[in-house]
């Protein structure tokens, strides 16, 4: 096994592309990968937090309740909405958006950043994924 690099990867920062995500979000065509809610936001699997970049391999669309949910702001229900949404639905979802085909670029993107072990672990640690 090789020796950790202990420098943290540099973070790839790109308001643009977010601005453009974000736009897309708001148009309608992209829904919420939880609850199909047309309206959505750019939200990063790699979280920015933990280095994620912001780059479109490592952003999905929630509609701003399963996004808020996800991040754990509190879910107030209302009428129409589904009431199940809370931090672990949603990412129960995203787990299978994940292992899904769809999802594999998004994989590729996280093997490819942190390593295949690092993101094994990541998958299993955020979205109970088994490798
Ligand atoms: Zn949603
Ligand atoms: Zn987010």
């Amino acid at each position: 096994m090789a020796i950790a690099d202990p420098r943290p990867a540099r973070r790839i920062v790109d308001p643009v592309l977010m601005r453009e995500l974000a736009d897309a979000g708001q148009s309608g065509r992209l829904p919420c990968l939880v609850c199909a809610e047309r309206y959505t936001e750019p939200h990063h699997v790699r979280l920015k937090s933990q280095g994620g970049d912001d780059v479109e391999d490592n952003i999905v669309f929630l509609c701003k309740r399963c996004h808020g949910a996800y991040h754990g702001s509190p879910y107030v229900p209302e009428s129409g909405f589904p009431a199940r949404v809370d931090a672990g639905w949603v990412r129960f979802r995203l787990a299978r958006y994940l292992e899904s085909d769809k999802g594999q670029h998004v994989r590729a993107y996280l093997v490819g950043k942190m390593g295949r072990g690092a993101a094994d672990v990541y998958l299993k640690r955020e979205f109970g994924i088994q490798s």
